[in-house]
């Protein structure tokens, strides 16, 4: 599996300063879990930030700081990068499906973490092939990976293992490009805002 889309350098950097709230941790690290491009990623921001670190209280990263970012480079990615709740997310794909619930034709929902306090969640989309997401806007960010089968955004392709990140500005409607249902990890703050009935059913689930 490999990737065309993947978090921003942004994400990355927070994801590996563990500064993610639980919800957009899993999304991450679920990609990270399939990705090594961004696992490589992660591991440099991990290890400049810690050679950095341990430079202070020079202003500058210094020479010796880089070196000892290099040699870290060389050595495995840190089993912790990846937090284990990714893993079993993704073992337990078929269970959660059992457990999902319908909101609309072929549109199915489960939770994963749901924090009030926070007002962020993390939930599995499942959507079957050919079906649109009604066009909705979101109170916050979204992040979403494709686990399965393929849609497409804003004339964006979206395969397995990719990874759409959108802020609270964005309106959009994807639509399952791919011929079997397409099953997304979805990370965002708020519920979804969608119109009518629709925005009704998804408030009552989420
Ligand atoms: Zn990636």
């Amino acid at each position: 599996m490999t990737a065309l889309h993947h978090p921003s350098d942004s994400t990355l950097m927070a994801f590996a300063a563990r500064s993610l709230p639980p919800a957009l941790e899993l999304v991450a690290a679920a990609h990270l879990h399939l990705c090594e491009v961004c696992r490589r990623a992660g591991h440099v921001w991990n290890a400049f930030g810690g050679a950095y670190l341990e430079s202070l209280p020079q202003p500058e990263l210094s020479k010796e700081a880089l070196s000892v970012a290099l040699e870290r480079l060389d050595s495995p990615a840190p089993v912790e990068a990846v937090p284990l709740m990714a893993t079993s997310v993704l073992a337990g794909i078929d269970e959660k499906f059992r457990q999902s619930r319908w909101i609309g034709p072929s549109i199915r929902m489960a939770s994963v973490i749901d924090d009030r306090t926070t007002d962020l969640r993390a939930y599995l989309l499942y959507a079957g092939a050919g079906r649109a997401l009604p066009h909705h806007g979101h109170d916050g960010v979204e992040m979403t990976l494709v686990l399965c089968g393929r849609f497409s955004d804003n004339g964006v392709e979206y395969g397995p293992g990719d990874f759409q990140e959108l802020d609270g500005t964005h309106a959009h409607s994807p639509v399952v490009s791919s011929d079997e249902a397409c099953v997304c990890l979805i990370g965002s703050q708020g519920t979804p805002r969608l119109p009518g009935i629709a925005g009704w059913v998804v408030r009552q689930f989420m």
